[in-house]
């Protein structure tokens, strides 16, 4: 067994279908009376009948949740829990409505209930990110970590096949960095590789079956190990060039990480044996990163950053942000290999094999 450090965030777990049911026992338990429901303007129905279900513990509600959390949405939204008189958040929805708790309770410490809705995996970590001037930054602090986790399985159903899909290979992604993470531990590395067996194992149940309750409620599960695994361990190359992606050229982020990652984790194969054991006892066949291609290719995933909208000339770019900042990462990173593995991503090709 090698040396390392293991630290568990402190966070409350409800799960189960129908457990929206206890929403308001999990107001009371905080302590809290007056609870500020978040959502996106997509979900508003959805915050709206949450506010009905807890009645008079609900002291107001916000409906503009927006991906990567812009400061100014945080702000309009901070404006009006001040004058709510909130004493506690429940943002039901995926990563930007969750994001968008987090931001508020950086300023104000108010206690947080995330309610999940899509694969993400924000709910389980202490990283918040926000976006002001076009430059989307991140910080970790305990301060943002939810204190309460509701996931209920009833409310994922409605999520559309084609985003249920990459929000999973989005969530694998945390569990497949997490098990090379700088940090890895024993403890992460059962949670990583659970993860990652339980969403394999559900998404093409869901894509061929999207009401279904056993495979939802496995992908559910498997979200919050594999957010687990983000919450706790450092990420490497994958995230990096996928915030990249996304933060200088505007890519849809789930979609992206669904691209690239089985060429990041071809990338990394040669110096992660270990990491890839884990993933193919996971996914139960030989040949990590061509398993995930092929998942991605069964799950009608996007394959290519062409399909995404990603100009060509733009990789150069990508490749010389990566190298200039770059995450710590278990292979050692080379502008020629960037490069390459990039086009195969624009392309669609299978991940290189070494
Ligand atoms: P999202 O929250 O933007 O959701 C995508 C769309 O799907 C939205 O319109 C949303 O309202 C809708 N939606 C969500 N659940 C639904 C459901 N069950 N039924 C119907 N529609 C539904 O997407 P996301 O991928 O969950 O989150 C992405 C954001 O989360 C990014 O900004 C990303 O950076 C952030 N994120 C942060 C962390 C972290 O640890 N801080 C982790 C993962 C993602």
């Amino acid at each position: 067994m090698s040396p390392f450090i293991y630290q568990s965030n402190p966070s409350r777990v409800v799960f189960g279908p129908g457990k929206l049911d206890v929403l308001a026992d999990e107001i009371a338990r905080l302590g809290a009376r007056r609870a500020f429901v978040l959502s996106t303007p997509e979900q508003s129905a959805d915050a709206g009948r949450l506010v009905q279900r807890i009645g008079n513990l609900a002291c107001g509600s916000f409906s503009g949740a927006r991906m990567h959390t812009p400061v100014d949405v945080t702000l309009a939204a901070m404006a009006e829990v001040e004058t709510s008189g909130a004493d506690c958040l429940v943002a039901i929805g995926g990563g930007s409505t969750i994001g968008l708790g987090k931001a508020i309770a950086l300023r104000t410490d108010l206690p947080q209930i995330a309610i999940p809705t899509t694969y993400a995996g924000s709910e389980a970590t202490p990283i918040v990110g926000q976006t002001e001037h076009g430059i989307k930054t991140t910080q970790t602090t305990p301060r943002v970590l939810p204190e309460v986790i509701v996931y209920d399985v009833l409310l994922t159903t409605g999520l559309p096949v084609a985003i249920s899909v990459v929000s999973g290979m989005n969530a694998i992604a945390h569990a497949v960095e997490g098990l090379y993470s700088e940090q890895a531990n024993p403890i992460i590395s059962l949670v990583a590789q659970e993860g990652i067996r339980a969403l394999a194992g559900a998404l093409p149940r869901i894509k061929s079956a999207p009401l279904d309750i056993a495979a939802r409620s496995d992908a559910l599960y498997g979200a919050w190990l594999c957010g687990t695994t983000l919450g706790a361990v450092g990420m490497a190359l994958h995230h990096k060039l996928c915030h990249t992606l996304g933060g200088t050229f505007d890519l849809p982020h789930a979609q992206t990480h669904a691209v690239i990652l089985p060429h990041a984790l071809a990338y990394n194969a040669p110096y992660a044996r270990d990491a890839i054991v884990r993933i193919e006892a996971a996914l139960g066949r030989p040949g990590a990163a061509a398993a995930l291609h092929d998942l991605a290719v069964t799950l009608g995933a996007p394959t290519s950053l062409r399909e995404l909208g990603m100009p060509r000339e733009g990789l150069a770019r990508v490749v010389e942000l990566t190298m200039a900042k770059p995450y710590w990462n278990p292979a050692p990173l080379d502008e020629n290999r960037l490069r390459q593995m990039l086009e195969r991503a624009w392309e669609g090709l299978p991940p290189a094999m070494d």
